[in-house]
């Protein structure tokens, strides 16, 4: 049995699947991409040439039979990626929130990945990853009531002076413009606590709660007072 291929990633314990196929005589030969295998059928059956990476040179294999492995491609929807606030990597799967931290959850609250929407992966994995994102789920859907983050921006309607500047920065599209009462609100219940309606806005009219300036001065200064 041969298998050529490109690249071999062996983590977790799958070294042990490539030493005992070793054992049972596998030979595996990566071949460069600009030179691909050619299979073509001969009287002998079907022959395969490939040109080895380290021999660098054809090597000829006659094969009874000739089995396709096919890579797996992500189909992204734009129209999901931007309605739900999605992240995804540059391979274009999506991407978690934090690789240790927060493996199943996205960047958007209470949405949760698993399976080849993260990256290609064996079916026991899929299956591991999907539990934890169930799990994940019923933290949320097993309470009657889902206490917020303290943190929060506010906005002094006396500073704004309209500019939407916050309207148009925020990543959860949370300020909005308020006709009637001709002023920026935002809803505390959506607000994800970033921080970035606060830095762009040019009146300083938003205030992240816990984070405000005058409390981030303090905490400088008493850094600096005792020498850390
Ligand atoms: S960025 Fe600041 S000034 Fe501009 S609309 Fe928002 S709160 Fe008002
Ligand atoms: S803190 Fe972040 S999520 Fe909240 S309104 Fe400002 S930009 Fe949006």
């Amino acid at each position: 049995m041969f298998i050529l291929y490109r690249d071999m990633r062996l983590y977790g314990q799958m070294e042990n699947y490539y030493t005992e196929a070793r054992k049972q005589g596998v030979f595996f030969v990566r071949f460069d991409k600009d030179h691909p295998p050619v299979a073509k059928a001969s009287d002998e059956g079907m022959l395969v040439t490939v040109k080895d990476h380290v021999l660098q040179r054809d090597i000829e294999i006659c094969a009874d039979i000739l089995t396709l492995s096919a890579g797996l491609m992500p189909n992204l929807s734009d129209e999901l990626t931007n309605k739900m606030k999605l992240n995804a990597n540059p391979e274009g799967y999506f991407l978690e929130a934090h690789v240790k931290l927060r493996p199943v959850d996205m960047g958007t609250e209470a949405v949760f990945l698993c399976g080849t929407a993260h990256s290609p992966q064996l079916v026991s994995e899929a299956i591991v990853q999907a539990s934890a994102a169930a799990s994940r789920a019923v933290t949320i859907l097993s309470k009657d009531e889902i206490k917020l983050s303290a943190i929060k921006a506010e906005v002094f309607p006396d500073h704004c002076v309209k500019c939407l500047t916050c309207v148009r920065s925020c990543p959860f599209e949370v300020p909005q413009f308020n006709v009637a009462k001709g002023e920026i609100e935002i809803d505390p219940a959506l607000c994800q606590g970033c921080g970035v309606c606060a830095c762009v806005c040019p009146r300083q009219a938003i205030k992240l709660n816990n984070y405000e300036d005058n409390q981030i001065t303090c905490e400088i200064e008493t850094l600096l007072a005792e020498g850390i």
